[in-house]
């Protein structure tokens, strides 16, 4: 899941980056209204967090241009003002949610988890497919009720192959949906951590729930078969 924060506030922006991808999301971050408008515009993002007080165009009207352009993710403003008309007119302008500052970083993860869910009835909590759990509250992965390590990536990964599965998956989505601006193009990343997942998923398993569709993508099964 891929998710735009919109913060002037340096320190706040990259404590907020730093939560959501220790959670296994990824993250761009927007200092003023320009980038993040053009950002949006560029990239597939899940989710926005927008802070209301930002160089312009303000968050408000950001979120109300996106709104009219069609754009339907889930936004959560972020204010200091938290006056009952500023939450009306944060609400009014199209966000989904409003939190006022401070606010812990625990109680945006919990309103992130939350608007995914509920924008997108793909999204769960937990998710099960054969012998494999994925917890999004705990960030936790079991194979038969082992823990099993992922990096933040493979969790990511995997996640939205849950998302998805049983459809076939293009290495370019699984980028713009699991990758942020850091990422540097190298397309063979993707393959790499799909190696990782599948041998932690897969193992030596001659039944496998992790496939590879040649020249197309790759495709998460429901239930683990023998690859084509
Ligand atoms: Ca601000």
């Amino acid at each position: 899941m891929r998710i735009l924060v919109v913060e002037d506030e340096v320190s706040l922006a990259n404590g907020i980056a730093e939560a959501l991808r220790l959670n296994a999301y990824s993250v761009d971050i927007a200092p003023n209204g320009t980038s993040a408008d053009q950002l949006m515009f560029a990239n597939f993002y899940d989710l926005a967090i927008v802070d209301w007080g930002i160089p312009p165009p303000s968050g408000i009207e950001l979120i109300r241009h996106w709104r009219d352009e069609g754009i339907e993710i889930a936004i959560i403003m972020l204010t200091a003002r938290d006056e009952l008309d500023d939450r009306i007119d944060g609400l009014d302008s199209g966000a989904d949610d409003y939190l006022g500052k401070p606010f812990e970083l625990r109680e945006l993860l919990a309103r992130v988890r939350t608007l995914l869910r509920r924008s997108d009835k793909s999204v769960h909590v937990t998710y099960q497919v054969d012998n494999v759990e994925l917890d999004r509250r705990r960030v936790e992965v079991r194979l038969d009720g082992n823990n099993l390590q992922l990096s933040p990536k493979e969790f990511a990964l995997l996640e939205y192959l849950m998302t998805r599965q049983d459809e076939v998956v293009s290495r370019s989505e699984i980028i713009e949906h699991i990758w942020d601006d850091a990422y540097d193009s190298v397309s063979n990343l993707v393959d790499v951590v799909v190696y990782r997942l599948r041998k932690k998923i897969d193992g030596d398993n001659p039944k496998r729930l992790l496939h590879t569709r040649k020249g197309s993508g790759y495709m998460l099964t429901s239930s683990r078969i023998r690859p084509a």
